[in-house]
């Protein structure tokens, strides 16, 4: 069935909207729809340069005005979500909804889209009737990214993920702080630093006594220091109330995610009547400004050689890359700093492990802004506009 053009944008100016709007500015997106843009803070302020028709900005809360889209683009948040989508399918809206944030990836009747890696699943629900496309989390859609094409041959028996994930997961509010701290801490030692002969002691001093007397304002966002610290726990506490032992103790829910939404992307596990990959690991913030970082434990179905893999990973999609596993191409191209703003997926250090020749390891980086979270949103919309 045809689906209109007249596409809704909600979240359009945060940290993921904006980055979905060059994104779909690049890519030519706009000349395919007429956009309406919504705004929680701005209703009735101007549109942005892209609108065509539609000139001012709507009321994000506005179902009449929700309705009237044939597709709603939203990066404005699981709150955002949880509040106004329940409204808009109640009132009869049966368009498409395609949403960054986390609130429905797990509904039945929602698909987590990241096309390169589970377009055989987004067709499959399309040709259903479906019309709940959310991106998945960002840690999640970039190592799929990367190894996908292990899963997708079936040769991955269980595998652990050990992140390194960037401030800005948190938004723009705490890519400021990790900024304004690493200027504090700067400032506090600077004079020491100026001076070639101070020692490195009373530096590294003085630098812990003003990390561990930061206030509650400069440590608002991650609760705790960020800069010269990292930080071994993303998002809620999902163990509360259970016992050491029992499943699901002492799991963090951005750990929980790896599991559940790597299956659901690929179209496995309980909802799907097939057995689950055991994926686990620990999430883990540290000082990077973009791009979440992971090391890959794989227990392999066999033992594979290991240029096999890399020709395997290489062949999967065109934004995947292997680095080669040495030291000066991996600090040089493995790195968020090589990797921001690209959308390039590297996937390096791949090697077989002591553990025996079916054990294999792999570290990969990835613009979590862009294949974690704006892209399979555009992607999504272009399937339905092509559909
Ligand atoms: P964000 O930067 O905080 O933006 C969300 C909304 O905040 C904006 O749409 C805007 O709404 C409002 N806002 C208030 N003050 C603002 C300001 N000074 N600048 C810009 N916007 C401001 O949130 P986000 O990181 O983009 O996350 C949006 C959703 O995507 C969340 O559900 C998140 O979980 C998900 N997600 C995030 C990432 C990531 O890496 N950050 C990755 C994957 C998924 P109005 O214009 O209506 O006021």
């Amino acid at each position: 069935m045809k689906v209109g053009n007249l596409v809704g944008l909600v979240g359009w100016r945060g940290m993921v909207g904006s980055v979905l709007m060059d994104r779909m500015q690049a890519e030519g997106d706009f000349a395919l729809i007429e956009p309406v843009f919504f705004s929680t803070s701005n209703a009735g302020g101007a549109a942005p340069a892209q609108a065509k028709n539609e000139t001012t900005l709507k009321d994000a809360f506005d179902i009449a005005a929700l309705q009237r889209c044939d597709i709603i683009i939203t990066a404005q948040g699981g709150d955002y979500t949880s509040d106004v989508f329940p409204k808009l399918r109640a009132a009869g809206w049966t368009g498409h909804w395609i949403d960054a944030a986390s609130t429905l990836r797990m509904a039945d009747d929602a698909v987590i889209v990241l096309d390169p890696v589970n377009l055989p699943v987004i067709q499959k629900a399309l040709l259903q009737g479906g019309n709940n496309w959310i991106g998945g989390n960002c840690t999640v859609s970039c190592m799929l990214m990367g190894v996908g094409a292990l899963y997708k041959a079936g040769l991955v028996e269980w595998m652990t993920t050990m992140t390194y994930q960037a401030a800005s997961g948190g938004g723009a509010q705490h890519m400021r702080e990790l900024l304004t701290q690493f200027g504090t801490l700067n400032a506090e030692v600077r004079p020491l630093l100026d001076d070639p002969k101070s020692a490195i002691l009373e530096i590294d001093r003085k630098l812990l006594a003003k990390q561990q007397s930061l206030s509650s304002a400069e440590t608002a966002n991650f609760g705790v220091p960020l800069g010269g610290s990292l930080i071994p726990w993303i998002d809620k506490d999902l163990g509360v109330g259970k016992q050491p032992d029992e499943a699901g103790w002492g799991v963090s829910r951005e750990e929980w995610k790896g599991g559940a939404e790597t299956n659901k992307i690929l179209g496995q596990g309980a909802g799907f009547g097939t057995a689950a990959t055991p994926v686990d690991g620990f999430c883990v913030r540290v000082g990077a400004m973009r791009c979440h970082s992971q090391a890959l434990t794989f227990k392999l179905r066999r033992d594979v050689p290991t240029a096999d893999i890399e020709a395997m990973i290489t062949a999967d999609n065109e934004w995947v890359k292997v680095v080669p596993n040495n030291r000066e191409a991996t600090i040089k191209d493995l790195t968020p700093v090589a990797v921001t703003g690209t959308m390039s997926i590297p996937v390096g250090r791949i090697r077989k492990l002591a553990m025996g020749p079916e054990y294999l390891g792999a570290f990969t980086v990835g613009d979590q802004l862009l294949w974690g979270a704006a892209e399979p949103l555009r992607r999504m919309l272009r399937i339905l506009l092509n559909a």
